[in-house]
């Protein structure tokens, strides 16, 4: 979750050399990030060097200091790991490597680093632009530089990216590889589900993260685990293991056959003792349940990256390279963090202080501020998970008060729908409410296909994609019949979960209370659909599965593209008259432009994408070249149909290359959902039902009212709930009616609206005329 908000205007566009390294242990997304600040940096005049093996290449120089052209790092969105390569580098934790690093980087011109990696990398290149004065003095009295030299370099501009698989730096809410490691880990742990279930096994799958389980918490949250192990919250030393075993036994008493259990692999008890995965195989063998232990290892290192990361990796180097530029000598060095779904500079020392001080906490044993110095994310992402995995013995509802709460589908599949489901029905069930399945939609309901399910009805739902319930894209028609069915079947609050059709029909009911007491209820909607148009969230659930779907295809489809050497693929996607899928994926597959309706399309856009290609292949005399996507949205224009672009594209390309159509259609709903929208399912669920539960206001039994047992007409009780900025808010629908463009169904926000220039900044050599 991210916004891109470049500050060109005030960064002085001093033509600057800058020197980029990967650092430390390599993560999915630092191509992203080189590609990005190489040619963010040539298009401000600026020339990027990549400093090849980390330090260890700062250190050797020679050709390891390579200067970097626009074209240097094509194809480098879609590749995992790093190819300007890592290393672990001990010279130059030395006083000597420092000084050699600090001579070759003056010989090459350069004083402006950007480094990317985690605590360790960022710690060493503040020491070297703390000692940078004292080591240009001493290189000069040694002789190994003249005064002249040193002279323009007086100090050294540092920026650090943090690229970790672990989420382990403080003062920033994500980094660059973890969201793509903890897909590598949901794959690897629904393939493992499957043969737990089919054997009747039990797992304990350990995963990374020494003294941070974000990985694992996560891990467990998106895989619907039934236990899991972290360092900052560890188990009574006295207590946890009759505690997890009962656990167990008890949901296989009550009939689970498979058993997930994730362990970080720095997980311990609250007397630091290590808890190994070995240890929980041989506590739930010796209760006779039949158990394997995976070590997961270095798959979590991810490979290909996905959306998330290509994209908060792309967006980062920008904001590298504009730091770089605003950059003065007084300035502590910035570490660029995301803070709030913003992109802010938080002082680089001070993020790497805080995150020791997690392990300290830990070692000190005070856990509670070990948890306090994680995000807010992380606190809520456990309560979550526990009010959804460990049922409890008694039911706790509020003030004796049970809600027979309806769950509806409404619009097209989209990923997250049955995580959210179960998350709420779990919650429901622990609160002492009963969860009511309302099937196909308002349609079922009329039918009167309506069941209570139960915690086992749910429990292998988080990873399944589609809808459960079935779900039509009909909204809400027959008040009168759908508030006569709520009454007969008792239903006093309702989940709707679903797309714009879900939306609108919350809006229906709630404006039809006047007139049917049944819609007097607490209503409240969860955004699932891909395109992402329902007002009041900045994500819906499943626009991050579709990215990811979009973003599979078009790697596939760039891919044969390249191999023909010269081909311009016009690829149509979804999103209605929303262009977020496209222009996001758009950024995540490197497109060289994006047509989406708030951009509108026309002639002249055409024109200028033909010249671009034209110039681009026709420049390219040994045929090297990579093939190039558009991605068009599939309601941008009635007349510049998919077909007629390729058409014009090809036409106009006067066989300097070839053009094809891919349109994805049904692909983009995607198969199993991506981890963050089944984390963000279980989020929004588990707000939900607090939700209903606060506007369910229970009438006096003792007033002999008329009125049903709840009752409310109060506009607040019927919400949509939503990610804005980094907080989950309910907002009520008589205020998102004041957003909706009803008639292009979406919202009239749309935070992602100044990424398109990006797009085709990153893509369009020649775009800002700076094209020799
Ligand atoms: P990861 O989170 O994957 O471990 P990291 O950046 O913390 O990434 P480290 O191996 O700790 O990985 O650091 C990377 C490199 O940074 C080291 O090999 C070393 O060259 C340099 N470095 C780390 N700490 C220091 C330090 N205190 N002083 C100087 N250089 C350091």
């Amino acid at each position: 979750t991210f916004k891109f908000s470049s500050n060109n205007d005030k960064a002085n566009s001093v033509k600057k050399r800058i020197g980029l390294l990967t650092s430390g242990g390599d993560s999915s997304g630092m191509n992203a990030v080189v590609r990005s600040i190489v040619r963010v940096a040539i298009s401000r005049g600026c020339e990027p060097y990549a400093i090849y093996e980390g330090y260890e290449g700062l250190v050797q120089g020679g050709n390891m200091i390579k200067k970097f052209e626009w074209s240097d790092v094509r194809g480098y969105l879609s590749v995992g790991g790093t190819l300007i390569r890592t290393a672990r580098c001990q010279s130059f934790r030395e006083h000597k490597g420092r000084l050699q690093a600090a001579h070759n980087l003056i010989k090459n011109g350069i004083d402006a680093l950007i480094v990317c990696g985690g605590d360790g990398t960022l710690t060493g290149a503040d020491t070297l632009r703390s000692e940078w004065p004292s080591l240009l003095k001493e290189l000069v009295q040694t002789g190994k530089l003249t005064e002249e030299e040193v002279a323009p370099h007086t100090y050294l501009t540092i920026v650090g990216i943090v690229c970790s698989i672990d989420n382990d730096m403080a003062l920033t809410d994500i980094t660059i590889g973890a969201v793509t490691s903890l897909h590598r880990i949901c794959e690897a742990v629904d393939s493992i589900s499957s043969t737990a279930f089919s054997h009747s096994r039990a797992f304990v799958i350990e995963v990374m993260g020494r003294h941070c389980g974000w990985l694992a918490l996560m891990a467990a949250i998106s895989s619907g685990a039934d236990y899991v192990f972290i360092p900052e919250r560890p188990p009574e030393a006295e207590k946890w293991k009759k505690e997890m075993c009962d656990t167990i036994e008890k949901q296989r008493e009550a009939g689970k056959r498979n058993t997930i259990i994730i362990v970080a692999e720095g997980a311990i008890d609250d007397n630091l003792e290590p808890i190994k995965a070995d240890d929980i195989r041989k506590l739930l063998v010796d209760a006779k349940i039949d158990t394997r232990v995976t070590t997961l290892g270095h798959i979590q290192r991810g490979g290909r990256p996905c959306a998330y990361d290509r994209n908060l990796a792309t967006l980062q180097g920008v904001e590298a390279v504009e730091a770089v530029l605003r950059a003065t000598p007084d300035t502590s060095s910035p570490m660029i963090s995301v803070r709030e779904n913003k992109f802010v500079c938080e002082p680089l020392m001070k993020a790497v202080e805080l995150t020791h001080q997690v392990a300290e906490a830990i070692a000190e044993k005070n856990f509670r501020r070990a948890m306090e110095l994680r995000d807010p994310e992380f606190n809520e992402g456990y309560e979550a998970y526990l009010s959804t995995t460990f049922m409890k013995d008694k039911a706790t509802s509020q003030g004796n008060h049970s809600l027979k709460i309806g769950i509806i589908h409404i619009g097209a599949p989209a990923g997250g729908m049955n995580a959210a489901t179960r998350a709420a029905v779990r919650v429901a069930i622990n609160h002492g409410h009963k969860p009511i399945a309302i099937h196909n939609g308002f349609a079922g309901l009329l039918q009167e296909n309506v069941h209570e399910l139960s915690w086992l009805d749910v429990d292998d739902w988080t990873s399944k994609g589609g809808s459960e319930l079935g779900t039509t894209k009909a909204e809400a028609d027959d008040l009168e019949l759908i508030a006569c069915q709520l009454q007969k079947q008792g239903i006093n609050a309702l989940l709707f979960i679903g797309g714009f059709e879900a939306y609108s029909s919350l809006i229906k009911l709630s404006k039809a209370r006047n007139k049917y007491p049944a819609f007097c209820i607490p209503m409240v909607c969860i955004p699932a659909t891909i395109s992402n148009n329902v007002p009041g969230t900045e994500f819906s659930l499943g626009s991050d599965t579709s990215l990811n779907a979009i973003v599979d295809s078009c790697d596939v489809i760039k891919q044969s593209a390249s191999a023909s050497r010269r081909r311009v693929f016009v690829v149509e996607v979804h999103g209605g008259n929303c262009g977020y899928l496209a222009v996001m994926a758009g950024l995540a597959v490197g497109a060289t432009n994006v047509y989406a309706p708030e951009y509108g399309l026309s002639l002249k856009i055409l024109q200028e994408d033909v010249n671009h290609f034209v110039r681009r292949y026709g420049a390219d005399k040994k045929r090297t070249s990579s093939g190039r996507l558009i991605l068009r949205n599939e309601s941008v224009s009635n007349t510049y149909t998919t077909d007629v672009i390729a058409n014009i594209m090809q036409t106009e390309g006067q066989g300097l290359y070839d053009s094809r159509t891919s349109i994805l259609g049904h692909i983009q709903q995607g198969g199993s959902p991506s981890p963050m929208d089944r984390i963000r399912a279980k989020t929004f669920a588990v707000k939900c039902v607090h939700f209903l539960e606060k506007h369910a206001h229970f009438s006096d039994p003792s007033e002999k009212t008329k009125l049903p047992e709840v009752y409310t007409k109060d506009p607040e009780s019927a919400a949509v709930i939503g990610i804005t900025g980094a907080q989950i808010v309910c907002t009520p629908v008589s205020k998102l009616e004041l957003e909706t463009e009803f008639d292009k169904r979406k919202s009239k926000k749309a935070w992602w609206l100044n990424v398109k220039p990006l797009v085709e900044l990153l893509s369009k050599w020649g775009y800002s005329d700076n094209e020799p």
